[in-house]
């Protein structure tokens, strides 16, 4: 019987040929993973990331960070881009004018350096960062201080999933 009232009664899925070379989606429910504390990998003392596409073919990885409580979660210059979306809660950059906040966009052109902090009247923040190449990391001194790239991020996130009894492999379905 005909459904007069759904406007998707007629539509049918693609049904043509689909590459056998085609890699397969990533789909993840509950990205923020309000009940599974053990999907958030803790970076400094203020902040956590959980992993969503670890892009191994490409060099760029798209992750939520969350910063809860007050301090400086890094300082760091980027080799290539980067694009913030602020979900909930803020943060700044020591560097730049502007305050981010939930509903907030930013664009990291290569070539940027920036010192992320957070703010005093925000508990908890969660932003989705979709970062190519790498994070070089410095001390106060202007000096390197050690990088991450997608390869390292890995690494450290199948440590984590180790560690909180997921297994390391855990890692490999956020992997393309
Ligand atoms: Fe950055």
């Amino acid at each position: 019987m005909r459904d007069e009232t759904d406007p998707l009664a007629d539509v049918k899925p693609y049904q043509g040929p689909i590459s056998p070379f085609a890699l397969d989606e990533i789909f993840i429910e509950d990205a923020f993973a309000r009940d599974d504390e053990r999907m958030w990998m803790p970076v400094t003392p203020y902040s956590w990331s959980r992993p969503l596409c670890l892009c191994a073919s490409q060099g760029y990885w798209v992750h939520l960070s969350k910063y809860r409580g007050q301090g400086v979660v890094s300082c760091h210059r980027h080799p290539a881009p980067v694009h913030a979306l602020i979900i909930k809660g803020g943060w700044r950059y020591l560097e730049h004018d502007w305050t981010g906040r939930g509903g907030s966009y930013v664009f990291e052109p290569p070539g940027d350096i920036h010192t992320l902090v957070t703010l005093p009247d925000v508990d908890e923040s969660i932003t989705l960062f979709n970062v190519t190449g790498s994070l070089i990391y410095f001390n106060e001194a202007g000096e390197t201080t050690g990088y991450a790239d997608v390869f390292t991020r890995i690494e450290a996130y199948a440590k984590h999933f180790e560690s909180v009894g997921l297994g390391a492999d855990y890692v490999k379905q956020f992997i393309r």
